[in-house]
């Protein structure tokens, strides 16, 4: 049988992720800052270093089998297509809303100013779907990253991003004002596969899930 195509988030999941990988006998057999296709210690698994955000495409298509991935991003993708059978519990944050300390969007009750608000994000579709749960228009201006900067130079007035320890928003005179939701990373697999590599993909699923901890 073909092997397993593991795809693997660049950035904080991966790092937090190859401990548990290592553990697996799945850890990379080779330079995981330079190749984006990797054998694994293990010859029935590969592994692909992608960006977070197209790890969902990956496994929907089929190109990777599973795939590990943040919440965050699976929620802004839209994630019905794929099985979500495992929360890792690594990479944790939340994706919160924050405005500038000291603002009348600090406090969410002198948001009723009239206009619009203007809502800097990386996740437009969640903070739309959000927004139009609580009945309220805003105004959502996609970023790429660095969000904090949107309000200190009045480019919005609130931003929706993922906060840890809170450090950053300190840093930049920034005060979280609500909860979306609590993220962490799951594991996706892709439909077919599971039914086309079942034995090996439930093997793969039971030893991660006795490692997690
Ligand atoms: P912190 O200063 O610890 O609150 O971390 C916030 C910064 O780290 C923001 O720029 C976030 O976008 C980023 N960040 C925090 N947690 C994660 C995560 N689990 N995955 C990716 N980026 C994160």
């Amino acid at each position: 049988m073909s092997p397993i195509t593991l795809a693997l988030s660049k950035g904080r999941i991966l790092e937090d992720s190859l401990p548990m990988l290592t553990r697996l006998g799945l850890g990379p057999a080779g330079d995981i800052d330079r190749l984006l296709r990797v054998p694994s210690e293990d010859p029935g698994v590969h592994l692909l270093i992608i960006r977070p955000a197209d790890v969902p495409t990956y496994v929907e298509h089929g190109a990777a089998d599973l795939g590990v991935v943040g919440k965050d991003v699976l929620m802004e993708h839209g994630g019905s297509a794929l099985y979500e059978p495992l929360d890792l519990d690594i990479a944790r944050c939340r994706l919160s809303i924050a405005a500038v300390k000291g603002s009348p969007y600090a406090d969410p009750a002198g948001w009723s100013s009239g206009r619009r608000v203007r809502v800097a994000t990386k996740y437009p579709e969640i903070t739309r779907r959000h927004f139009a749960q609580r009945g309220e228009q805003v105004e959502i201006i996609k970023l790429y990253g660095s969000m904090e900067l949107a309000p200190l130079v009045g480019l919005a007035d609130v931003i929706v991003d993922l906060v840890d320890t809170g450090n950053t928003l300190r840093a930049n005179g920034l005060v979280e004002t609500e909860v979306l939701t609590q993220v962490s990373s799951r594991v996706v697999v892709n439909k077919a596969s599971m039914k086309m590599k079942h034995a090996a993909l439930q093997d793969l699923l039971a030893r991660i899930q006795t490692m997690k901890a």
